[in-house]
């Protein structure tokens, strides 16, 4: 089968890479933010819906004006992908997968797409539309041999760091069957905690970096504005912002990787991180652990190797109820962290009592004619099923 894989270098620009790179990314942010006013001002102004197509029509008679020649002197086709950025924001939006479009800054992190027509690969060597020497790509890892990247993404973080993701259409092999199956909870003091017992990732582990971060930001805060003292302060905060960021989708990815290589069946609970992190005192811990993001890779890797992902309904009352009994507990205080059955006195460990019932509910789903496929299963009653591909 099929997948879509996405390899992510570090590369080096030349000053003069860097100043086209400069002019390309201040015009898709340009067009992403014009586009995302167009389609707003459509919907509230006059009740229309703009989807990609009228984004891009306008586009070109944008393109056309005297004022805007200045996007006429870049490749046009990051300024088309920008569009279909947007438009998946959207899509995310409707289907209730993220919050409105947000306008992009020029001081985030900033990227251009380039569909095939705008690079040239030989094998060795990526070159991107209008420019004339290759990107000086710094190979971790070799990318498999005879690929054929399908798109190219260029980005360059807030420590001005440049990266390109080079997508690729890959025969991923599906792993062997095991005779296991796991479920998941989300925890607190571990990020994971499995049916079986086990625990993994402390977020105590990134804690250390957020004091130095919060030193940087305290030290930042000082300077005076428009000093150079203060470029330099927010660099080093920026720093430390990517580092937290790299350590923490290194750690996800082996884990996910990992879950995924030792077990057929993974059961997740879909939490609504959106609504947790307005419980402020859980606020941190939750956005520490990065749980959405976790979620979304067990699903494409499970799609990948033949894996099934079982995501049970947020509703469903996974710390409270007795997996032993059944019996479900009044409102149980995030403090507690073992419990007694009033039904049948067991005692759990919430954590793992939770992840057991996980494991229940998403094996009881599977049993009642889901057929077992790769990818995803949701528990909704007439949700359809879907197998995300995705990147990275
Ligand atoms: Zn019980």
């Amino acid at each position: 089968m099929q997948q879509k894989k996405a390899y992510r270098y570090r590369f080096y620009p030349t000053e003069e890479q860097q100043q086209m790179l400069a002019r390309m990314f201040g015009c898709c942010r340009y067009v992403y933010n014009w586009a995302l006013r167009q389609r707003t001002d459509a919907y509230y102004q006059h009740g229309q819906h703009l989807y990609y197509e009228g984004t891009a029509q306008r586009l070109t008679v944008l393109k056309k004006h005297d004022d805007h020649q200045w996007l006429n002197e870049v490749s046009s086709v990051p300024l088309q992908q920008a569009l279909r950025h947007l438009d998946k924001a959207f899509r995310n939006f409707y289907e209730g997968r993220a919050g409105y479009p947000k306008f992009h800054k020029k001081h985030g992190e900033q990227a251009a797409t380039y569909a095939a027509s705008a690079f040239t690969w030989d094998g060795t060597l990526l070159t991107l539309a209008k420019m004339n020497a290759p990107l000086d790509i710094h190979w971790s890892r070799p990318l498999p041999h005879g690929c054929k990247p399908t798109t190219v993404t260029v980005s360059k973080d807030t420590a001005h760091r440049y990266f390109v993701s080079i997508l690729l259409e890959e025969d991923i092999k599906p792993l062997p069957v095991v005779n296991k199956q796991v479920g998941l909870d989300l925890g607190l003091k571990s990020m994971v905690i499995t049916s079986d017992g086990q625990t993994y990732g402390n977020p105590k582990y990134f804690a250390r970096d957020e004091k130095k971060l919060a030193q940087a930001q305290r030290r930042l805060a000082k300077k005076q504005k428009g000093s150079k003292n203060r470029a330099k302060a927010r660099r080093k905060v920026a720093r430390i912002h990517t580092r937290i960021a790299d350590r923490r989708r290194d750690y996800q990815h082996k884990l996910s990787t990992r879950i995924i290589h030792e077990n057929q069946v993974v059961c997740v609970e879909s939490l609504a991180v959106k609504n947790m992190v307005k419980n402020h005192s859980l606020a941190k811990a939750i956005s520490d652990v990065g749980w959405g993001e976790f979620v979304r890779q067990l699903e494409y890797k499970a799609a990948w190797y033949g894996r099934m992902l079982v995501k049970i309904d947020k509703f469903y009352p996974s710390s409270k109820r007795c997996f032993d009994c059944g019996h479900i507990l009044d409102p149980l205080d995030l403090s507690i962290r073992t419990w007694t059955c009033p039904g049948c006195g067991t005692v759990h460990d919430r954590d793992i009592n939770a992840a057991r019932n996980v494991l229940a509910a998403g094996q009881a789903v599977t049993a009642c004619g889901e057929s077992i496929r790769p990818g995803a299963v949701k528990t909704k009653p007439g949700s359809p099923r879907r197998t995300r591909k995705s990147h990275s």
